[in-house]
């Protein structure tokens, strides 16, 4: 059954539910505040880079507006707007807040029933303590006039496509069962287990599961760390810690760590969240703090063979992790402010981001990767496939992602192996 559905925001997470529903035979429209993104969905551009999306996009039928009252014959009505950090590390909730009340105006003459559906990432009890009140200020109310779920996202950037189509688990967080039951309704050609819970239930599965990777993440550096003082490669330890089927191999590579804007911003969520409710995380406050000290590391492996003022030093990568265009949260920023500390001349190259980089690398000069190679010492940032192919031979590369040609430089060192 093909059904009415809004997605607000079009960003990562929007356009690509949009384009993956709608593709299923949904009619779909895409509300954003931000008129170029709607200009370009409207004339069929992709406005980001993401695998597979533009084509899917080329092929469906959705239209595109930053007119909210075009969402009023909608069934349900998908919330996928930024929830970034305050200074504290809690997140920020205007933009929900602000979608979340638009939303409430342009449904509020509505009769029949119809679901909202928190996507955004939010902190457990949001969607009960900020956006069911928000939407019963139009005088109607939740579980009665209309529904409410909250089901986390769990796509990966550059493999968004794919995961939306495939994932490994749906969440549904209802308010009532017969919001829980339409949301299943949609999902209902995915294969994927579904778990239905409550509201803040669903909130704290994505921010327990991002939790959990940075975890791995920080723990297999922190072996790194310890493995490199004793002259052991880190990811041959891997190989044999991975044989134990209670470890695996996911997530356990050793680098600078974690960026983007989703592990950082919601681990730290998370432990503002805690520390709300009086409880110190002492774990998740070391992940994170070892995530904040890994990727300055490269630094100081870069002292050791030359003198950083006044040398070029040139970057491979600028995105937060490859196949992705994206540099907001990358560690890459990181490394640059250190290396200008430092007093060092920058150049870089990204496949991607360099058309994308937001103001944030001013003092960067970005090259074409023969430059970066011809720089006096080379730091690779992001594990992009390109950089296998590369010529290392008579370089000083400090390797922050594990890039196995990079080991045939003349001098070679990886940040944590
Ligand atoms: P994004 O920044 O890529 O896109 C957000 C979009 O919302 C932008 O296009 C912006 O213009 C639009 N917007 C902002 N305020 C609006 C409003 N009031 N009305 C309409 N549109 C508005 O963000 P994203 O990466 O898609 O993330 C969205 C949410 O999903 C966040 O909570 C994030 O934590 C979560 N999430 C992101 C990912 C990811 O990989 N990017 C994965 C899982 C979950």
């Amino acid at each position: 059954m093909s059904r009415n559905i809004s997605i607000i925001g079009s960003g990562h997470v929007g356009l690509v539910v949009a384009a993956c529903l709608a593709r299923q035979g949904n009619q779909v429209t895409v509300v954003d505040t931000d008129e170029e993104k709607v200009r370009r969905v409207n004339a069929r551009v992709c406005p980001i880079y993401e695998p597979g999306l533009q084509e899917i996009l080329s092929q469906v039928n959705i239209q595109a507006t930053s007119d909210y009252s075009l969402i009023s014959n909608s069934e349900i009505v998908f919330t996928c707007v930024p929830t970034p950090s305050n200074t504290d590390g809690s997140i920020s909730l205007g933009y929900i807040k602000d979608a979340i009340e638009q939303v409430s105006l342009t449904l509020r003459d509505k009769s029949d029933y119809y679901v909202v559906v928190v996507k955004s990432t939010v902190a457990p009890g949001t969607t009960e303590e900020v956006v069911i009140p928000i939407l019963e200020s139009s005088g109607k109310k939740a579980g009665i006039d209309f529904g409410v779920c909250m089901t986390p996202e769990f796509l990966r950037e550059g493999k968004g496509v794919f995961d939306f189509m495939n994932p490994s688990r749906i969440v549904i967080g209802e308010h009532d069962r017969r919001s829980g039951d339409i949301l299943c309704s949609l999902y209902r050609d995915f294969t994927a287990p579904v778990l239905r819970v409550n509201l803040k239930t669903a909130e704290m599965i994505k921010y327990a599961s991002n939790a959990f990777l940075a975890t791995k993440v920080s723990f297999i550096n922190e072996i790194g760390n310890i493995c490199k003082r004793l002259g052991i490669d880190t990811y041959e330890v891997v190989k044999g810690m991975a044989y134990d089927e209670r470890i695996g191999n996911k997530f356990l590579n050793a680098g600078i760590g974690f960026g983007g804007s989703c592990l950082r911003k919601d681990l730290a969520a998370l432990i503002a969240k805690a520390r709300q409710i009086d409880y110190e995380p002492s774990i998740l406050r070391e992940v994170f703090n070892l995530n904040e000290r890994q990727a300055v590391k490269m630094i100081d492996l870069l002292k050791r063979h030359i003198s950083v003022k006044d040398s070029t030093v040139g970057l491979l990568g600028l995105s937060f992790k490859p196949e992705a265009d994206n540099v907001n949260g990358s560690l890459a920023v990181t490394v640059v402010n250190a290396l200008l500390k430092e007093g060092a001349r920058l150049k870089a190259y990204d496949p991607q981001a360099m058309a994308n980089l937001d103001g944030l690398f001013p003092r960067v000069e970005c090259v074409a990767e023969e430059e970066v190679l011809g720089c006096d010492a080379i730091l690779i940032l992001t594990e992009w496939e390109e950089f296998e192919h590369l010529d290392y031979r008579g370089k000083i590369v400090i390797d922050g992602r594990r890039i196995l040609k990079a080991k045939e430089a003349e001098i070679y060192e990886g940040v944590c192996w």
